[in-house]
């Protein structure tokens, strides 16, 4: 999962595994230039977590996207790109090379293409912003040893969510993971690891209202489903990994210039100001967006990589 050697400098580093980012990665892996992509969970993006899709051309029939999404990744690796389980949480874009950090390891790319879609969170939960740094968390390989013996909350309910759970259990006495749907959105073999481990107990279809606290976090207050009866929970800690509507692009800390929107901004070429630096798919607010119209942004960018990096004159595909 780790790769702390920042030494290894790849032609483009990919930040996002969805159709917009793995096809992206299937153009640079197949023009010959290496190929990481970062993703933080199959299930985490717009297309990973979309139940069935019946439009992407190619697919007759009925598919779920994670599937779909799984058969988009075995592509770009049969080409050789290589993907990393791991979270983007900084970027130094204007450094040669570029460095991009991450949860597990920093790493270095000539190019570095932006592909984490629009589901990030707009709405704080109440007492999330007063208590963050002060039991809120976003990110359990950074905190968890700051939890041990203690009793904590998880708050989503993708592949992300399901893996901070359990990585919280090695260190907290309980785990309370609270889905907001009835039904996790994870792969089936991590959720019977989640509920074959004795520390952690779902609270499926539960909402988090309040994390309260005067110093540090006390407990949180949460709904369940259809029932505006509120209980609480005391716990010294919470993890948040819920999804919302809005560009995911907290990790470039005001690098890239966005929308009032917060969309990225690019030229005809996918391209941002920063030369080496190319956004595609949901997080540009695409005027439509599906997911063959991300592949398509993934596709464009991925020859200008190469454009840029094999410093050619014009676009161009001449491999066969
Ligand atoms: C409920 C729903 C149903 C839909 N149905 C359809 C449909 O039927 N047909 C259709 O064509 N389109 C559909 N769409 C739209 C389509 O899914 C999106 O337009 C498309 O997935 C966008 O692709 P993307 O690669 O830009 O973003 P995403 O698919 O969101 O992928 C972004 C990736 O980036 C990763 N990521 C995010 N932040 C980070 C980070 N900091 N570090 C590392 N990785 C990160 C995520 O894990 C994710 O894998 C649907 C969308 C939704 C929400």
């Amino acid at each position: 999962m780790s790769d702390t050697n920042a030494e290894t400098i790849y032609d483009v580093v990919i930040i996002g595994g969805g159709p917009a980012g793995s096809t992206a990665g299937i153009y640079t892996a197949r023009a010959n230039l290496s190929t990481l992509i970062l993703d933080k969970g199959l299930t985490t993006g717009a297309l990973g977590t979309t139940s069935k899709i019946a439009n992407f051309p190619g697919i007759a029939g009925e598919i779920s996207g994670a599937e779909l999404l799984r058969t988009i990744r075995m592509q770009a690796e049969s080409f050789g790109a290589k993907y990393i389980n791991d979270k983007a949480i900084g970027t130094d874009l204007s450094a040669n090379p570029k460095l991009v950090f991450g949860n597990f390891g920093v790493y270095s790319a000539r190019a570095v293409i932006i592909a984490t879609g629009s589901l990030g969170r707009s709405n704080l939960i109440k007492g999330e912003a007063e208590l963050l740094g002060r039991g809120v968390s976003y990110c359990a390989v950074c905190d968890a040893a700051f939890f041990k013996q203690a009793v904590v909350a998880v708050a989503g309910k993708s592949d992300e969510a399901v893996e901070e759970a359990l990585y919280l259990s090695r260190f907290a006495s309980k785990v309370y993971l609270f889905s907001p749907a009835p039904e996790l959105s994870a792969p089936a073999e991590l959720i019977a690891e989640l509920r074959a481990n004795p520390k952690v107990e779902l609270i499926a279809g539960a909402t988090l209202r309040e994390i309260y606290g005067k110093e540090h976090v006390e407990g949180v207050r949460f709904a369940r489903r259809g029932s505006e009866t509120e209980q609480d929970l005391p716990v010294k800690g919470v993890f948040i990994y819920l999804q919302g509507g809005v560009p995911i692009t907290d990790f470039l800390q005001g690098q890239l210039e966005t929308s009032p929107g917060g969309c990225l901004i690019v030229d005809r070429e996918f391209q941002t100001k920063i030369p080496g630096v190319f956004a595609v798919g949901d997080v540009l607010c695409q005027h439509i967006k599906q997911a063959v119209i991300a592949a398509s942004d993934g596709a464009t960018a991925g020859i200008a990589v190469e454009k840029y990096l094999r410093g050619r004159s014009k676009m161009g595909v001449d491999w066969k």
